[in-house]
């Protein structure tokens, strides 16, 4: 008999949940990762068969489930919008029923379940950097509300089942994060960047590039949710990211530069609604979670590119 606590990672073939499943299983966890594999790899977690501690099931979050766990942390939603845009009924369905299928789930068997949200909530935030007290400014109707307002019942769902049952939760809201096992043709800025760099393919920029983002490397994300779901007594929503702001164009130059690419960068058109700016505030991160990022950006990136150079090898 096993006294492991036992663990379900809903998305945990995907890039952070694979992550996730390896931390919690060197932290001595069980783990059981779900996933239906739409932008999830079998080889993101074939390493981690071999572990008795590991279990993987194919399922769809859309549909009930119930197993015996202790811990939920529910990553299951295609994070990139070519990715959550070319379905984006089942987007909505993927973060409204397949919350309120884990918060079911939590609910009946005392689960903690840390549900992951996302810097969208903010949408194109008129407030900078983002405080966790915004409420942002989101297209309700646009290509991104699919995503965004998905997410943004996830968190009331998340809210409401613990006013209303007690359910133990907890809510991070994740800006950019990159490293190794994202998918190549992924169509996030540092997968599609690094990809084009080393083929040595044009680097696309949409817009003037002048848009910021603020890039976290994976084990950094992984970290702060391991700490926010042994915190006690904190539901959040807390912001998780790095907040060294770029330029996409400072970007794409710095992606260049360390691959030694003599890619051109050109400029395409810029998808309706991309968020001006992005930077999270993350003092309550600090306060609460002891937790700050302190990987750069280019340090990060190498990391990344090794993983991109040996994949397309
Ligand atoms: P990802 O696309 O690599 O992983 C998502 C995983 O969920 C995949 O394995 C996919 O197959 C699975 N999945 C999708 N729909 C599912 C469904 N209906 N049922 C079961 N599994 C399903 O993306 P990621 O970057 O690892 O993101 C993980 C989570 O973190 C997502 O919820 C995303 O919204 C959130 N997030 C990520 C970022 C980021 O920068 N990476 C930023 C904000 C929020
Ligand atoms: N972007 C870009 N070229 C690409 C892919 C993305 O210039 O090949 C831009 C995109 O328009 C956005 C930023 O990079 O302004 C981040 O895009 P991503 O899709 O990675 O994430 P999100 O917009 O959700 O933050």
């Amino acid at each position: 008999m096993s006294y492991k606590k036992r663990v379900l990672v809903t998305g945990g073939a995907g890039f952070l949940g694979s992550h996730l499943c390896e931390r919690l299983l060197n932290d001595g966890f069980e783990v059981i990762c779900l996933d239906n594999f739409f932008t999830g790899r079998k080889e993101n977690i074939a390493h981690l068969l071999p572990n008795s501690s590991f279990e993987v099931i194919r399922h769809d979050v859309i549909e009930p489930i119930l197993l015996e766990v202790n811990y939920i942390y529910n990553l299951a939603c295609p994070a990139s919008p070519v990715h959550y845009q070319h379905n984006p009924v089942k987007t909505i369905k993927t973060s409204v029923a397949g919350t309120l299928n884990m918060l079911g789930m939590a609910k009946r068997v005392g689960a903690r379940m840390l549900q992951a949200s996302t810097s969208e909530v903010y949408g194109d935030p008129t407030c900078h950097p983002q405080v966790e007290s915004y409420w942002g400014n989101v297209n309700p109707i646009g290509p991104r509300a699919c995503y965004d307002e998905g997410k943004r019942c996830a968190e009331a769902l998340m809210f409401s089942y613990h006013d209303q049952n007690d359910v133990d939760i907890r809510v991070v809201r994740i800006f950019n994060t990159y490293g190794p096992r994202m998918l190549e043709n992924d169509g996030r800025v540092v997968s599609n960047f690094i990809v084009q760099a080393l083929r040595g393919e044009d680097i696309t920029v949409y817009g003037n590039g002048n848009q910021t983002r603020s890039f976290c490397y994976v084990d950094e994300m992984v970290d702060a949710f391991t700490r926010m779901m042994g915190t006690e007594d904190f539901s959040g929503p807390v912001n998780l990211g790095n907040p060294t702001e770029f330029t996409v164009f400072e970007l794409a130059e710095l992606v260049r530069e360390i691959t030694g690419s003599r890619s051109a960068i050109i400029h395409k058109e810029l998808p309706a609604d991309d968020p001006v700016q992005r930077q999270p505030d993350i003092t309550l991160a600090k306060e609460r979670l002891s937790w700050e990022p302190k990987v750069q950006l280019e340090e990060g990136l190498l990391k990344t590119i090794k993983f991109f150079k040996e994949l397309l090898a």
